[in-house]
């Protein structure tokens, strides 16, 4: 490892202390607050403590836990799929969605938006990058946005006026934006 190399990581692992310290002087948990995110972010197809445990890298039983606490303040509730059973699907509720207006990551935006345009593209896709890799060295999803998937089908006839070509299912324009446990570039 080179000495940028090695700067860069430190720069990494000091944001990620300062994250977690900003979320642990909150209401809620480090991993509840991560919890709450991906819930507001993930499309109807991963909205699920499987699709959490993925995005998490975490085990379900920690999962499990966290879904639970978050259940019982009332910020989430569990819906069993109709067709499976088995198969539980998670929403935020009105409680859930407005406990995020008090988001401690947020307390990073006002650093991040001191950024040029070319300063954030650039971050963005650096970061994305050094995401991808490291999650396929440890074989884990990427969760990307749906309208970078390539299974997206854009304004088509039967879609709504999108379509996901890998689950034979139309696509709103809203979810679209959201992130995927099926995401494939
Ligand atoms: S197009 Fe890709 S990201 Fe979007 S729903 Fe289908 S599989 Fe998921």
């Amino acid at each position: 490892m080179n000495s940028h190399s090695e700067h860069v990581l430190a720069l990494l692992e000091r944001l990620s202390r300062v994250i977690n310290n900003d979320a642990g002087l909150s209401e809620l948990k480090p991993a509840q607050w991560e919890a709450l995110r991906f819930l507001s972010q993930a499309n109807k197809f991963s909205r699920t403590p499987s699709a959490l445990t993925s995005y998490l890298g975490v085990t379900k039983g920690t999962v499990s836990q966290t879904l639970n606490a978050l259940e019982r303040k009332g910020l989430i509730c569990k819906k069993k799929d109709a067709g499976d059973r088995r198969s539980v699907s998670i929403q935020l509720t009105e409680k859930g969605k407005g406990i995020l207006n008090n988001d401690p990551l947020k307390a990073l935006l006002g650093a991040i938006e001191q950024l040029s345009n070319s300063q954030l593209n650039t971050l963005a896709s650096t970061l994305e990058l050094v995401l991808t890799t490291a999650l396929q060295q440890r074989a884990g999803a990427p969760f990307g946005v749906c309208k970078s998937c390539k299974y997206f089908m854009r304004n088509v006839v039967d879609g709504t006026p999108h379509r996901c070509a890998l689950l034979q299912v139309p696509l709103t324009s809203m979810e679209s934006d959201l992130i995927c446990r099926e995401h494939t570039n």
